[in-house]
């Protein structure tokens, strides 16, 4: 096989139409690439709470914003037999177990000395056979991880070295659907993405999946996790905040071009109403001055 293009990515969920902040992350998520020279990919994360026509409605969003890719769009959904594999691979050697626990009695468990807060308890790390067989006719199994650290340190664009909590992480949901930490990890691995930039939302999942990523080989991304998007009360923006979505903001006569200038003033590139391109953004460029703080967006009623 070739070697992999290293590339940056893009991989949203399609459970509806992106909004503002979501295109942003978009935007940078490009910028970045494109100003490392990068190729950029594009997955769709549709391995549940997939809307059927919103990914076509995303990818027409972001290429409206001038958003570009090189390699047909990745679909989770076609992936699922390379996920069995490295699954059944991991089974093999021993790197993971069954866990029949619902969230509840995890929930309720005493946590383990010395264990990160919220971290899995370890009730089913060490069941023998015959105890599992028990259980197996209780409820179907999910699939966690067998870590052996309970942290790991990532090395972050905007957060510089930043170390978080590893526990037993699930793996395979127990309806036999893989879990997001793993899918993500092993489709990052096989499209030679070297460059992860998302919400800060995610930061704390960064150490699980890069330990994920170093455990199956693979060598982990460097990240950018950027400021989310906020609405007035300091939540994450939604779709009920009003008109957030590139077809919302049409209807209020701001077109594509528009939403970018947005973005980019935002991003502290542009001035209050400045008309670029991605072009101007690119050569404007400079991870060190991005805002570190989240953008308020209030919609206009
Ligand atoms: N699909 C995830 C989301 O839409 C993003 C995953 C990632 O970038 O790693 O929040």
């Amino acid at each position: 096989m070739p070697p992999l293009n290293p590339s940056g990515r893009f991989a949203p969920s399609p459970s509806g139409d992106l909004h503002i902040g979501n295109l942003r992350t978009a935007v940078l998520a490009w910028l970045f690439a494109r100003t490392t020279d990068r190729h950029f990919a594009m997955r769709m994360e549709d391995l549940d709470r997939a809307q059927p026509g919103a990914d076509v409605r995303q990818l027409h969003d972001l290429a409206a914003l001038g958003i570009t890719w090189d390699e047909p769009v990745i679909y989770q959904s076609d992936r699922r037999e390379h996920y069995r594999t490295v699954i059944d691979a991991m089974v093999r050697a021993g790197t993971t177990f069954e866990c029949f626990c619902t969230r509840r009695e995890i929930l309720e468990a005493p946590s383990a000395p010395h264990a990160p807060q919220g971290a899995y308890p370890g009730t089913c790390r060490d069941l023998t056979e015959a105890q599992r067989d028990e259980r197996r006719a209780d409820r179907p199994a999910a699939i966690r991880l067998r870590a052996e650290a309970s942290s790991f340190s990532v090395h972050d664009v905007l957060h510089g070295e930043f170390t978080g909590d590893v526990d037993d992480f699930v793996l395979v949901r127990n309806d036999g659907t893989p879990a997001y930490n793993l899918a993500v990890v092993v489709d990052d691995a096989a499209s030679g993405i070297d460059q992860v930039v998302r919400g800060d939302d995610l930061l704390t999942s960064a150490p699980r999946q890069a330990y994920l990523a170093a455990m199956l080989g693979h060598r982990p991304p460097e990240y950018a996790h950027v400021p989310m998007v906020l609405n007035r009360d300091g939540a994450r923006l939604a779709k009920r905040d009003g008109a957030v979505t590139l077809a919302d903001l049409r209807e209020q006569g701001v077109d594509s071009g528009g939403v970018l200038s947005m973005i980019a003033t935002s991003l502290r590139m542009a001035d209050d109403g400045e008309r670029v391109t991605l072009a101007d953004l690119t050569d404007r460029f400079e991870p060190s001055k991005l805002p570190r703080e989240p953008w308020i967006f209030v919609p206009r009623g």
